[in-house]
């Protein structure tokens, strides 16, 4: 299949809706990341999604609306608390799952009672769904494993002859995936961390659980709430690890490492202006102290280490204050839960 490539303008974004109006994929741009979008509603066409991306059957998907007056229809009813944060946080980087009514297909909520509705801000997104005049379900537009896609390219890189299109709207601006809660428990619980922050949910629901995948790795056996979090993920193909502690211990670290020499290529993930004073090929994503410059950047710098043909990684550990949580999360299945300190290891 061809796989075309549309532009951000009318013309491209009418087309677009076009497609997926016709059972159709599109890749689409979104303020978090590119997105592959279906028609929620149709069975059949999220059924796609599934087969072009190589998910799992059993991991539901995000649908997106481009209206509030949408949500009804999609859930069974919506509570106070779901108002509460929907006004507070929407459009925005925010998913909120709520028991299901009938209309969702089995594939989007992957046999769950629960569907997971998100409202986006970017103003091309919300085009692309008034084009095809339905929600539309969109899981990460990258082969199911890999980092998530923040640029056509990368979205083309991983999806060129699977689908019909890729839409083109610029780089993502938050560059990781939504903030995921689940309102369909007693206790709002965070799924997944994003953009919107556990402190901020605080701020509307009072209460909000941090679900045990959120920051480490389920014990074998143990369900996983959201299906999501149970896979390795955002993984390029070098092996990460992250590496606690200062700059200095991180350099002591590196430097012990390169004299056991093993002839694999290291590469240090850093933050910006630090590759000065590290002696590995370096991959910067974003400043220290600077969250949201980080989740704009990490899955860049991770495509970016396979583009280098890097074998071994050490990471620089990011805070996992606010919005570094999303980011340590990404990071840790990156890096398959590999985490060593570095005070402790030199
Ligand atoms: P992605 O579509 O790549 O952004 O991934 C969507 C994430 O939301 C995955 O981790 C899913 O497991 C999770 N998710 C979607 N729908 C639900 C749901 N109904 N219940 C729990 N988790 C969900
Ligand atoms: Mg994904």
């Amino acid at each position: 299949m061809e796989t075309l490539l549309l532009q951000n303008t009318e013309k491209d974004i009418a087309r677009a809706g076009e497609i997926l109006r016709g059972g159709g994929l599109v890749a689409i741009p979104t303020e978090t990341v590119y997105g592959l979008a279906a028609n929620a509603l149709d069975g059949a066409a999220v059924a796609g999604i599934f087969r072009a991306k190589g998910r799992p059957q059993d991991n539901p998907l995000i649908v997106h609306i481009s209206h509030l007056d949408q949500w009804k229809s999609l859930v069974r009813e919506i509570p106070d608390k779901a108002m509460a944060l929907a006004e507070a946080y929407w459009p925005g980087p925010l998913t909120i799952i709520l028991p299901k009514s009938d209309i969702i297909p089995e594939a989007v909520s992957a046999g769950l009672d629960t569907v997971a509705v998100r409202f986006p801000s970017m103003r091309t997104t919300r085009k692309i769904i008034d084009a095809a005049g339905v929600p539309l379900a969109a899981p990460s537009a990258n082969l199911s494993g890999s980092p998530s896609p923040t640029c056509a390219r990368h979205t083309m890189d991983d999806m060129n002859g699977r689908i019909d299109a890729v839409l083109d709207g610029g780089e993502c601006n938050f560059g990781v995936e939504s903030t995921v809660v689940t309102l369909a428990t007693d206790i709002p619980r965070l799924l997944r961390p994003g953009a919107v922050t556990p402190e901020e949910l605080r701020e509307v629901l009072g209460k909000v659980e941090i679900d045990d995948a959120v920051m480490g790795q389920l014990k074998e056996g143990v369900k996983a709430a959201s299906p999501g979090m149970k896979y390795k993920h955002y993984s390029p193909k070098a092996e990460i690890t992250i590496v606690k502690g200062s700059l200095d211990d991180f350099i002591k670290y590196t430097e012990t490492l390169c004299r056991a020499g093993d002839n694999k290529k290291r590469f240090a993930l850093c933050f910006d202006g630090e590759e000065e004073s590290i002696s590995l090929p370096c991959v910067t994503y974003g400043r220290e102290k600077d969250s949201l410059t980080q989740s704009h950047r990490l899955f860049t710098a991770l495509r970016e280490l396979d583009e280098r043909g890097a074998e071994k990684v050490c990471a620089r550990c990011p805070s996992t204050e606010g919005v570094g949580m999303a980011v340590y999360n990404r990071l840790l299945r990156a890096a398959g839960f590999c985490v060593i300190d570095s005070h402790d290891a030199s």
